[in-house]
Formats: structure tokens, C-alpha cells, sequence
């Protein structure tokens, strides 16, 4: 069972950004990674529309960019859930759990709606 990384593709949790620092033993996540850098080579950002109308963003690495598709929406809608329930179980320590995040359960990820690639998205923000 996997979890959404900082800066990891969220299909198979390879880095997609460089990695700079890693999270300590005083850290919500040790081992995970902290601080982040420039995107790696071929890491692309896809635009997904939600069954509730709402958008989201995938981070994908470039290994699984090309073969990213309708099999894997249900996994990850699966993790990004599993994530936010374990952000919310050590961060906030608390078992209650908000109204959004039931509705979240039947909610899914619909249909890809488009993809930039990190790098693009990156350097054109500092143009
Ligand atoms: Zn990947």
C-alpha cells in the first residue's frame, strides 16, 4: 500500500522532481521527501476531470507519462484518498474524518482533460 510522495510520480511513486532533502525522524513522514527541486526530465502534469465536475492534477514521472490511461484511474483515486486519510490521521491526529472527505468515496476520476510537461510549466512561470 502506497501513498501520495512530495515531488513523486503518483502512479508509482518514483521521483518526479529532484528530490533535495528527505524528511528526519522529527518529521510527519522520515524517509519521504522534504524539500524539492527542478523537475526531472520527461515528468509531465496531466489534468483529470472529476466525476463531481471539480478538476485535479496527476503528477506523473517519465516513465509512466506514455502509459498512463483509464486502468489506472481507479488505483489512484484509490491512493489519493488513502493519502488523505493518512494526512489527516498524523498531522491532525484525529479520527474524525470532514463531510468532504466521505463524499471523496464517490467521487472518481472521469476523463483526462490534458498534459504539460513540468519543465514547460516550470520555466514559463519564471519568463
Ligand atoms: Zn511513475
Amino acid at each position: 500500500m502506497t501513498f501520495i510522495k512530495t515531488g513523486c510520480c503518483m502512479r508509482c511513486d518514483e521521483p518526479a522532481f529532484e528530490i533535495l532533502t528527505y524528511q528526519g525522524e522529527e518529521d510527519f513522514y522520515p524517509g519521504e521527501p522534504k524539500k524539492i527541486g527542478r523537475p526531472l526530465e520527461g515528468s509531465i502534469r496531466v489534468g483529470v476531470l472529476l466525476l463531481d465536475n471539480r478538476r485535479a492534477d496527476i503528477t506523473l514521472c517519465a516513465a509512466c507519462a506514455p502509459v498512463f490511461g483509464p486502468q489506472d484511474y481507479g488505483p489512484l483515486w484509490a491512493k489519493i484518498i488513502r493519502s488523505w486519510d493518512r494526512e489527516m490521521s498524523v498531522i491532525t491526529k484525529t479520527s474524525e474524518r470532514p463531510q468532504w472527505f466521505a463524499d471523496a468515496y464517490s467521487n472518481l476520476i472521469l476523463a483526462e482533460i490534458g498534459r504539460i510537461s513540468w519543465k514547460e510549466l516550470v520555466d514559463g512561470a519564471i519568463r
